[in-house]
């Protein structure tokens, strides 16, 4: 029998239904940090290649230095040779001081090139070091979004949890057939129960005929649907229920 009465029961359950469908929507819409994760994945590739740029940029400083140590070795053991007076063909003479004037040259190069790779070293080292203070601030943000993102869905488990409670409290005080034809009704998505507000009907939204509504002033006890989508029409809720 479709009264007021059981109608109300039904009505509530269909609430209850609706909020925790709601809940289960707010659940599938949280972000669960996945983006922020591959971001800190992503720059800790970028760190690792970093590392290996500063390791490179490390071992082209250490080769100069070696060839410049080399080349001012070789430029030592020709001034021994030329001042040491050993060297009397003129000659030979011309040939050590082009050589020497030729590694002067080259030293000069080297001397430049040290220069240059020192600099594009610290600039890798600083990079590096960017990159770190980057990663680190990004693996933060993403562990909180992770712990917040926990609470918030054991949030609203706990929620779910008890309004899956209630609603089976109010179902056990449910009349049977209607409670059959609610379920059936769910299936399809469809609100079994119109409740009336400003004369019109809850379910679909749609205002109902003024001469319903004189039948129900009339009979508050008919059981009467909705014209439009032929929801049970709910009149009427117990006292100091909203
Ligand atoms: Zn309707």
């Amino acid at each position: 029998m479709a009264t007021q009465e059981n109608l109300w029961v039904i009505y509530q359950i269909q609430r209850l239904d609706g909020n925790l469908a709601a809940i289960e929507r707010r659940r599938a819409a949280l972000d669960d940090g996945t983006a922020l994760g591959r971001e800190v994945a992503a720059r800790r590739q970028r760190i690792a290649s970093l590392e290996e740029e500063q390791r490179q940029a490390g071992l082209a400083v250490r080769d100069a230095e070696l060839e410049l140590s080399s080349v001012e070795a070789r430029i030592q053991r020709l001034d021994q040779v030329l001042y040491s007076g050993k060297v009397g063909n003129p000659k030979e003479l011309q040939g050590y001081q082009d050589e020497l004037a030729s590694l002067r040259r080259r030293k000069d190069t080297l001397e430049e090139q040290v220069l240059t790779r020192m600099e594009e070293s610290d600039a890798a080292t600083d990079r590096l070091a960017a990159a770190r203070e980057a990663e680190a601030d990004a693996t933060a943000r993403w562990k909180a979004h992770v712990l917040a993102y926990r609470k918030e869905v054991a949030a609203l488990d706990a929620e779910k949890q008890a309004l899956v409670e209630q609603r089976e409290a109010v179902r056990a005080q449910a009349e049977a057939d209607l409670l059959r034809a609610y379920d059936a009704a769910a299936r399809l998505r469809k609100p079994l129960v119109g409740r009336v507000e400003e004369d019109a009907c809850g379910a679909c939204g749609m205002a109902l005929p003024g001469r319903m509504v004189k039948e129900y002033t009339t009979n508050p006890d008919a059981e009467l649907t909705c014209p439009t989508c032929g929801a049970h029409l709910l009149w009427r809720v117990p006292p100091g229920e909203a």
